[in-house]
């Protein structure tokens, strides 16, 4: 459906609904965020800033790229105030680097002032590449986040700072890794893109490391969205190679989905000790059971990673539109989301901008 059409269909209804999302309410609201594939959408990714300090080798070039445009910090609560008033439940940031952003401890304090259409505080997440988290994690417990995901894509420090570019970056983020479970930021997440012949030989000792440092490893299938050229689908390290791999070290048991939108399959050791996740999009897709959008730093709803298309939100509210205009808009955008992507299939295209600058 063309989205003049789906917008006309649903700016009536949510313009009636705009109740505010700050208020809570016993009442079902009469609007919420569903596509037309029935799929419920209740998670906000929200990129609030495209810059990073690291190089990461499968993310991007080295080259100083292009960089998108930042939204004020209160430009970005309009925005999320009017998700949640659409159904958000939770709210990831991310980036680029989300630690680089001035005015993220006045973001989130304010955010966990937020409550949800069903009057409970939001789920507040952030994803960082744990470069400055040692000195800012009790800073952000304090502001309110709740629960933080650190990427880390090796335990052996030299393959580390090869993927990273950065000298010393393994001590520093090992360092933040413990200094946000010491701050309650937890159950924490590391999150870990397999590559093959960059970084697939760490496999085993990140199920060591999970256990050793009690922290939830997460394994990533590589997706195509690197600013280079490098993804192919011989370097995707599939989920039923990563679980093989571990069973031989550590035998695992499969933990059953908390939720149907879970995107982890999830193990436990035999013994019952830490905890490993696969998220595994180009083998084993889950698109039927996606929950997301997201927003990038300049304001732009993606529906999916890998849409073709933008939908220009802030430019519509810097032209003026009302709280009611603009979740109108968000709500017939959210309608189009794509059934699903097509990774590996003839046709392919990759998206216009690679995953730092959509935000991760
Ligand atoms: N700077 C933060 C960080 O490092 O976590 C947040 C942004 S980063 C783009 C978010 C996550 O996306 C990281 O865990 C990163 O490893 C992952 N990522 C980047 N490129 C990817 C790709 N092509 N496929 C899968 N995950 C990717």
């Amino acid at each position: 459906m063309a989205l003049q059409k789906r917008l006309e269909r649903y700016s009536l209804g949510v313009m009636m609904a705009a109740a505010s999302p700050t208020t809570s309410s016993s009442a079902a609201p009469a609007t919420r965020l569903t596509d037309s594939h029935g799929r419920v959408i209740h998670d906000l990714r929200v990129s609030i800033t495209d810059r990073c300090n690291y190089k990461c080798v499968y993310c991007r070039t080295g080259e100083l790229g292009a960089q998108y445009a930042e939204l004020g910090i209160g430009e970005y609560l309009r925005i999320i105030r009017l998700f949640v008033g659409l159904g958000i439940e939770k709210v990831r940031l991310t980036g680029g680097e989300p630690l680089l952003r001035h005015g993220l401890l006045e973001l989130l304090q304010e955010l966990a002032r937020m409550r949800t259409l069903a009057g409970e505080p939001l789920d507040l997440a952030l994803t960082t590449n744990g470069h400055l988290l040692e000195s800012m994690a009790p800073q952000l417990k304090a502001a309110g986040l709740n629960r933080i995901t650190v990427s880390m894509d090796a335990v052996d420090e030299p393959t580390f700072e090869r993927i990273t570019r950065i000298p010393g970056s393994f001590q520093t983020v090992l360092a933040g890794i413990r200094a946000a479970r010491d701050a309650g930021l937890t159950p924490l997440k590391v999150n870990c893109v397999l590559l093959r012949g960059f970084n697939d030989g760490e496999i085993e000792g990140f199920a060591h490391f999970a256990r050793r440092e009690n922290v939830v490893v997460r394994f990533i299938e590589f997706m195509p969205l690197e600013e280079g050229r490098l993804w192919t689908p011989q370097i995707v390290v599939p989920l039923q190679e990563i679980v093989e791999r571990i069973q031989r070290v550590l035998p695992l048991t499969s933990l059953p989905p908390r939720e149907a939108s879970e995107t982890a399959r999830r193990y436990t050791f035999a013994d019952g000790v830490g905890e490993i996740g696969i998220i595994a999009p180009v083998s084993q897709a889950f698109c039927g059971a996606c929950s997301r959008v997201r927003l990038t730093s300049d304001g732009k709803i993606r529906t999916c990673l890998f849409s073709q298309t933008e939908h220009d939100l802030y430019g519509r509210m810097r032209a003026g539109q009302s709280d009611a205009e603009l979740s109108a808009f968000i709500a017939g955008t959210v309608q189009g989301k794509e059934a699903r992507h097509h990774i590996g299939e003839p046709g392919f295209l990759k998206p216009s901008r690679s995953m730092v600058h959509i935000g991760g």
